[in-house]
């Protein structure tokens, strides 16, 4: 199992897609979920029970989540001291990467770092300086000896072209990313849908862009032999060489990836934090391998592809934010990438057959934080 330990609610940035958003969406509540606003800001529970919990899943993966986890340091070399998992991992925003010791970074088996393309757009999103800042440390963990899989985790939204940011963090004089992976900003906020241009930008950017990105992947596979590991190309391509008919939820949120609350109870993915409903036990107690399983309803259920798709988003099929007209966008998103992949496919088995690809090339981590559908 995998498991997002929210070690603060806290962040030192004030990214447009979420800081921006929270102050747009102050009055926006959720209908039937009681929400608990009230957590402690850092984690208070003894990480003592955090060991004990782990010690129950012998394939138990801990992932440190925020808010920005960095910002508890001492919290986390206090878990890494303490907690035996099979694995670490985290997801930052990198500003703080310098802060810890390479001694604990080294040990990192995957680290996701929030990066949304080149210079001027990451610093758009971000807040200026934010990309130099990053990439000097990612520079610096590089230099100081890590050697897990480093990922470019991308917000995604109109101010993007999917194509030339993809492509410009694989190939830049700065810092060559070899794995990135994408989310769409869709579906997480209640009344964004409305003063956006998501359908256009969906309709004429992103998804011819998507198509252009899958062309130029096979087309890397072809020229230098090479699977470049863009997770939402990957993840799809995988299940369709792999004939995995009926992708559960391909982010793992809510039956093999879950969350614990800065409070330690255990809830089905981070952004459902303070979800009492949701509430699945606590680290104190709970059983990791026994923790009650969620699966997405309608719209998904009544899918055509859902069996590829997965569901997306629990938490954007639970809370429903955006309208049926909203999310049947984002879907068509989803169709775009499918489609997409599906149309180089005949190249990529081409390749398996004249034994310049393996299938084994396609294969990666699951549940790694990269949630595949963007
Ligand atoms: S495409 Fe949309 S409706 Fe279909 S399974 Fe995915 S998220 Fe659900
Ligand atoms: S995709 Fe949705 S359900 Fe999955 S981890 Fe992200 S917010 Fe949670």
């Amino acid at each position: 199992m995998f498991f997002h330990v929210i070690l603060t609610t806290e962040c030192d940035l004030q990214c447009r897609y979420c800081f921006g958003e929270t102050l747009e969406d102050f009055d926006e509540d959720f209908a039937d979920i009681d929400v608990e606003y009230s957590l402690p800001k850092k984690a208070n529970y003894d990480f003592a029970q955090l060991a004990g919990f782990c010690r129950k899943d012998p394939d138990c993966v801990v992932t440190f989540y925020g808010g920005e986890p960095l910002l508890c340091a001492s919290e986390i070399k206090q878990i890494m001291d303490m907690v035996k998992p099979k694995h670490f991992m985290i997801q930052t925003n990198g500003l703080l990467l310098d802060k810890l010791e390479p001694e604990y970074v080294n040990r990192f088996h995957t680290i996701l770092v929030s990066v949304d393309g080149n210079e001027a757009l990451t610093d758009h999103y971000r807040g200026k300086g934010t990309f130099r800042k990053v990439i000097d440390n990612v520079k610096l963990i590089v230099q100081n000896g890590f050697r897990g899989e480093l990922i470019a985790r991308m917000t995604v939204m109109e101010q993007t072209d999917i194509y030339k940011q993809v492509t410009w963090l694989l190939d830049n004089s700065e810092f060559t990313f070899s794995s990135v992976h994408w989310q769409l900003n869709a579906g997480f906020w209640g009344n964004d849908y409305a003063r956006r241009n998501f359908k256009n930008w969906s309709e004429t950017s992103y998804v011819p862009g998507v198509k252009r990105l899958a062309r130029f992947w096979v087309d890397q596979m072809e020229e230098k032999g090479r699977v470049l590991r863009l997770y939402p190309l990957l993840g799809i391509a995988n299940s369709l060489l792999f004939n995995e008919k009926n992708s559960l939820l391909r982010c793992g949120g809510g039956w093999i990836n879950y969350a614990i609350q800065t409070d330690g109870h255990i809830i089905p993915c981070p952004t459902m934090w303070g979800m009492k409903n949701y509430y699945l036990g606590h680290v104190i107690d709970a059983d990791p391998l026994k923790l009650r399983k969620f699966f997405v309803t309608e719209p998904c259920t009544a899918c055509k592809i859902l069996g590829v798709c997965g569901g997306r988003c629990l938490y954007a099929n639970i809370t429903k934010r955006w309208s049926s007209e909203a999310y049947a966008t984002v879907c068509n998103t989803v169709r775009g990438l499918v489609s997409a992949v599906e149309a180089e496919l005949p190249r990529i088995r081409q390749l398996i057959n004249d034994n310049r690809l393996s299938l084994r090339d396609f294969e990666f981590m699951k549940y790694n934080g990269c949630e595949i559908i963007p």
